[in-house]
Formats: structure tokens, C-alpha cells, sequence
């Protein structure tokens, strides 16, 4: 749609330590800067581990780029006795405008629920932080033709109790499993059926404001190389690229496929 800014979310996962992390930033920043990149008509941002946002956050405010940056995850709770864990606010107070909740790997690694991800996106809520709430199929969904009711389940379950104000802001990836790192990208119209299917069930459920504003990515192995056809599709307002998002060139060539 032209109403809704695309995003570009670049999701490192467990990669790269402080220092590479300031090589890739400023790269990436070289590399949209050469293509004449305008992050007014798509906006960029990197998914560090944790241990490398402040890096990143002195990187980007002290060059005053226009990157925007977030955490992997957060922990529901507000502070307190939970060793290990990181609160919204710590992340609030490192200037990330994005917390992704619910990533596949959060769900199949640490058993993470629809419950957990809808308490965690609440707690980015709190801070003002955008969460990004990812949902998707797995193979064995999507070979029983479940995949629409099993996303939207999870859409319905990740985003209860929110006001339509908060889902009206909110970012929503669908991420089918099955093309997570696996170098099979779901086709243009498999992207747009599930998140076309997803806008209607927000539509459903907090009203058309709510429906015609939220953002919904696609993430499973997009490339520079693919992410053309499934932007072209109305329901598909970005991506959420793991792999690609490493290499400079390959994530710039994403951001400017238009
Ligand atoms: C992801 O993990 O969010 C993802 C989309 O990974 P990849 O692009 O590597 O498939």
C-alpha cells in the first residue's frame, strides 16, 4: 500500500560480535548511501544480538544515520529476579525502536507461546518500543493445508488484550518455517495469501484503522534477487531477512529493490 512505510528488518540472530557489528553497520550505511537509498520510502533496520546494541547505538547516533535498530527478543517481565534475562526498558533506554517477539526459534528452542509472545509484546508496548510479532507454519502445517488457520491462530493468541491503537502501530511477520534458512522462499502469491489472510483476521478483530496501517512482513530466506516479486504484492509491506541481513551488499540490495 502506499499509506504503509516498508520495512526492511534485518535479523542477525546469534552472529557477529561488537566490533563486526560496527564493520557491518557501516557498510551497510556506505552501501545505501551508493545506491542513493531513501529510507523515507523504505525503512532499514538491523536485529543485533544484545551484547552489540550499545556499539550499534553509538555507531548510528554519533553518524546520525538513519538505520534503525532493535533487540531478538525481551523478557515479559518488567525487572526483578529473572538471571539472564533483558528488560524492555534496558532496551528502551538503548533506543531500539524494535523488540521481535515470537520468532520461530524463540517458539521451537525455548517453547515460547502464544501467551509468552503476546506478555512480551505487551511489555515492548510499555516501553514504546514497536514489537515485531512473528508467526508462521511449520512444513508438516503447511502439507495439510492448514497454514491460513494456523497463522491467524497465532495472530489472534500473540495479539490479545492489545488496543487497536497498539495493533494499528504494530509490525507482524509471517515467517513459514518450512523457508527459514532454508533457501526455499515461499512464491509471491504464497507470501500474499497468508498475509493478505493475516490483515483480515486484524481486520476482524480491531477494525479497518487498525488493518489498513499494521505492517506485515514476509521473512524465509529473501534475497536481493527475490524480494522484487513478493514486495510487489499489496499485502506484503516488507521483510524479515535472517541470512542475507549479514552481508552489506546482499541486505542493501534488499532494502533498495525498488
Ligand atoms: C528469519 O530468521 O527471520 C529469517 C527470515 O531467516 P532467513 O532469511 O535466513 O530465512
Amino acid at each position: 500500500s502506499t499509506t504503509r512505510t516498508p520495512l526492511m528488518a534485518g535479523n542477525w540472530k546469534m552472529n557477529l560480535n561488537h566490533a563486526e557489528a560496527v564493520v557491518l553497520v557501516q557498510k551497510l550505511a556506505w552501501t545505501l548511501s551508493d545506491k542513493r537509498h531513501d529510507y523515507g520510502k523504505v525503512e532499514v533496520a538491523v536485529i543485533p544480538p544484545f551484547t552489540d546494541i550499545r556499539s550499534v547505538q553509538t555507531l548510528i547516533d554519533g553518524d546520525r544515520l538513519a538505520i534503525r535498530y532493535g533487540a531478538q527478543d525481551v523478557s515479559e517481565h518488567a525487572n526483578g529476579a529473572y538471571t539472564g534475562e533483558i528488560s524492555a526498558a534496558m532496551l528502551a533506554k538503548l533506543g531500539c525502536s524494535y523488540i521481535v517477539v515470537g520468532h520461530s526459534e524463540r517458539r521451537q528452542y525455548h517453547g515460547e507461546t502464544d501467551a509468552v509472545v503476546n506478555a512480551k509484546a505487551k511489555a515492548a508496548l510499555g516501553e514504546k518500543i514497536t514489537p515485531i510479532v512473528c508467526v508462521g507454519e511449520g512444513l508438516d502445517v503447511r502439507q495439510a493445508g492448514e497454514h491460513v488457520a494456523h497463522t491467524n491462530a497465532q495472530v489472534e493468541g500473540s495479539l490479545a488484550g492489545l488496543s487497536k491503537k497498539q495493533v494499528a502501530g504494530l509490525v507482524i511477520a509471517y515467517e513459514p518455517v518450512w523457508a527459514i534458512g532454508t533457501g526455499e522462499v515461499a512464491t509471491p502469491d504464497d507470501a500474499q495469501e497468508v498475509c493478505a489472510a493475516i490483515r483480515g483476521k486484524v481486520r476482524e478483530l480491531f477494525g479497518d484503522e487498525a488493518a489498513d496501517a499494521v505492517r506485515i512482513l514476509y521473512g524465509g530466506s529473501v534475497k536481493a534477487a527475490n524480494v522484487a516479486g513478493i514486495m510487489a504484492k499489496t499485502d506484503v509491506d516488507g521483510a524479515l531477512v535472517g541470512g542475507a541481513s549479514l552481508e552489506a551488499d546482499e541486505f542493501g540490495g534488499i532494502c533498495r529493490f525498488y
